[in-house]
């Protein structure tokens, strides 16, 4: 069902040595001697799809990175119908705090789904590590022997509601007999007796997301979408998927309200990842609502989209990630680390990222963070040194936390750990 796709091959030398200069080089060493301890440990790595969202990005860098280190690593995506989709959505939703329970049909072709994916796990791998709820019924397919042999990791990136006692049963059926299970952030981490750890997400600053472009390619990009006249109308972006927790609709009200005051435009940017079937709907309804109001784009764009969005985070002046749940939200990184204020919302990885007034805003989710939302932008705009300076702390933060090295080098502690 699911062939093994070698994708891509390993970084190069010249690219490790690239980010030995953005990181201090013992941060490089310590990378290096752990690839030299872990030389030749297979590693699989497997989630729901090859581009869009958080853990697609995330994984285009880190699996790379650990092969030049001499891991023998792959990555695998499981295979399913949109029917799966569809009932591991209504699943994503339902953990991050939505009522709507997942209905016991779907659990069938969950199931199904995942023993149909288990022929694509490596039985000769020494470690599995399972992203996300979608794939993570696979490790009930392994034969003892097997399991016996390895090592399963569940990364779980999702932002876990507490507030549901079934919720929290839910996740701890799925994932009661992993090895480890790593969470991004100290929040969301299990009462129930699992070993457990922390990996804050982290993005690649030399990937074409995040690469330094130059300013006529910003330019000419922006203007190819129609996003023009930027020194007299500046630009504020949100780049997310079409979600509902993503606060589209808090940034339009916000917006709105800015608009009374400050002459500025604001582009929203999503695009549609394989394994989310709620894009087309939410971007519907988002360009009925826009449909007429001046100086508002709307763009969905392909997933690999990536030089397009890294030139519209680079063009706005101010970027927006209202969201009111979120696991990290790597877009908050993203924007910080090219120098921009981001306004976020208050909640789930965010505020790991954002130090509120210092390299950021934080503001509540939802409605009640709209009117200080919109104050913050006014005040960013009306400051413009004031937000070069919190821009610059942002890439500092990011720098120092949030950078790919620091994402591997987690990884692989881990890993040597449940090696020993
Ligand atoms: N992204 C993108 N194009 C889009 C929307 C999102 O390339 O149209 C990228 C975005 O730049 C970021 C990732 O997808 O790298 C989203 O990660 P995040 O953690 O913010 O949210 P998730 O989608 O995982 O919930």
């Amino acid at each position: 069902v699911c062939p093994r796709i070698d994708w891509e091959g390993a970084f190069s030398a010249e690219r490790l040595a690239a980010y030995a200069s953005l990181v201090d080089q013992e941060k490089m060493d310590e990378l290096l001697s752990l690839g030299r301890d872990l030389r030749g440990v297979k590693v699989q790595q497997i989630n729901s799809a090859r581009s869009g969202g958080g853990v697609a990005e995330m994984l285009r860098s880190l699996v790379p990175f650990e092969r030049a280190l001499g891991l023998d690593v792959t990555w695998d995506v499981i295979r399913a119908e949109p029917s799966f989709f569809i009932y591991t959505k209504t699943v994503h939703n339902f953990l991050q705090g939505r009522p709507n329970v997942p209905d016991l049909a779907g659990t069938k072709v969950y199931w199904d789904t995942n023993r149909q994916n288990y022929a694509a796990v490596r039985e000769d791998a020494d470690i599995i590590v399972v992203h996300d709820p979608q794939p993570a019924g696979l490790i009930k397919f392994a034969p003892e022997h097997v399991r016996r042999r390895q090592k399963w990791i569940w990364r779980c990136h999702i932002h876990l509601s507490r507030e549901h006692q079934f919720v929290l049963d839910f996740i701890r059926s799925l994932t009661e007999e992993y090895d480890l299970v790593v969470f991004s952030a100290a929040k969301f981490l299990p009462r129930w007796k699992v070993t457990s750890a922390v990996i804050l997400p982290y993005i690649d600053p030399l990937s074409d997301k995040n690469r330094d472009l130059p300013p006529e390619q910003v330019r000419e990009i922006c203007s190819r979408y129609g996003v023009v006249d930027m020194e007299a109308k500046p630009l504020i972006v949100l780049v997310s998927r079409f979600d509902p927790f993503k606060g589209h609709r808090y940034a339009l009200e916000a917006f709105r309200l800015v608009r009374q005051e400050t002459r500025c435009q604001l582009l929203m940017v999503g695009g549609t990842a394989s394994d989310d079937p709620e894009n087309e709907a939410i971007f519907a309804e988002l360009k009925g609502e826009v449909e007429g109001l001046p100086d508002v784009h709307l763009l969905n764009l392909p997933v690999d989209s990536h030089i397009e969005v890294n030139a519209f985070q680079r063009a706005a002046r101010i970027i927006l990630q209202p969201s009111i749940k979120e696991g990290f939200g790597l877009t908050v990184s993203e924007g910080m680390w090219k120098e921009k204020p981001v306004i976020g919302g208050d909640v789930g990885g965010i505020p790991s990222q954002i130090t509120d007034g210092y390299n950021g805003f934080l503001v509540p989710p939802g409605k009640k963070g709209v009117e200080e939302m919109a104050d913050r932008v006014n005040y960013l705009l009306k400051n413009p040194g004031f937000a070069r300076e919190m821009g610059k702390r942002g890439k500092e933060a990011v720098k120092e936390r949030f950078l790919l090295t620091r994402g591997v080098l987690d990884e692989l502690k881990l890993i040597r750990g449940l090696l020993e």
